[in-house]
């Protein structure tokens, strides 16, 4: 679903990705952990056409994002994209939150848009939470929606960067587990999270980037037991 290889990125004179490859199956979940400032963010906007890159190609669902023929604007509808602080439009209430790109960028129709957004809302636990405006919404509660939001474009993937790091801890889970059950559905996820237990729990695959170098990519399971690397112990050593 997602093929990235032998990608480097420079900003100016700096490097901020070496010759990083990764491979997302369809249906697999990556997580992608690491220092601040290694690049995981970086490697995510790759992904989506949101960072240019300068060597390498990224392939999604057989199309090269790195091709100057390449239609981003329409692959990015297809590739949903939760960040750390939501992004949800402050002047919209719930529900217009995730009807809106529907309509405009989907030409579905309001009866549809709102069928769908209902659905979604459900999914994430929010049903009740339709007419609100996303600041009478808790952190875990607005990522919720930007969740949603982004399912209901019909995603071929989603990337997530860091998606919990801004919430007070007692919402983390509420998240995580919106997120699990995406992952148990089988939609492919890149997940930048410093959350080893989900890490853990959840992913099919882990991957520790540091200084903008792929040091890293193991079976999560491995990752945590087998891993000897004495960058990847320093990290976790840290953050467990
Ligand atoms: P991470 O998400 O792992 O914390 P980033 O991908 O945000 O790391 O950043 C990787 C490196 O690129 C850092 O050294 C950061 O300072 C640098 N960087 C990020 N964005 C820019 C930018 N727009 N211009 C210049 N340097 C940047
Ligand atoms: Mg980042």
């Amino acid at each position: 679903m997602i093929e990235i290889n032998g990608v480097s990125k420079f900003y100016g004179t700096s490097q901020v990705l070496k010759n990083c490859s990764v491979k997302v199956e369809r249906g697999e979940i990556v997580v992608v952990c690491g220092p601040s400032g290694s690049g995981k963010s970086t490697l995510i906007k790759c992904v989506n056409g949101l960072e240019p890159f300068q060597e390498g190609s990224i392939q999604v669902h057989g199309i090269e994002v790195g091709d100057p023929k390449t239609d981003l604007p329409n692959l990015r509808t297809r590739i949903g994209m939760v960040f750390q602080n939501f992004e949800l439009f402050a002047h919209l209430s719930i529900l217009d939150n995730i009807m809106l790109a529907q309509k405009i960028v989907l030409g579905r129709s309001p009866t549809m848009a709102e069928a769908k957004a209902m659905q979604l809302l459900d999914r994430v636990g929010l049903i009740d939470h339709a007419k609100k405006f996303p600041s009478q919404l808790s952190g875990g509660q607005q990522q919720r929606v930007a969740i949603a939001r982004a399912l209901a474009m019909d995603p071929l993937a989603m990337l997530f960067d860091e998606p919990t790091s801004a919430l007070d801890p007692e919402m983390v889970s509420e998240v995580l587990d919106v997120m699990t059950g995406l992952a148990r559905d089988g939609m492919t996820m890149m997940v930048v999270t410093h959350e080893m237990g989900f890490a853990r729990r959840v992913a099919t695959r882990v991957i520790f980037i540091d200084q903008g170098e792929i040091v890293e990519d193991r079976p999560s399971e491995e990752f945590f037991t087998a891993s000897h690397n004495p960058r990847t112990e320093a990290f976790l050593g840290k953050i467990l």
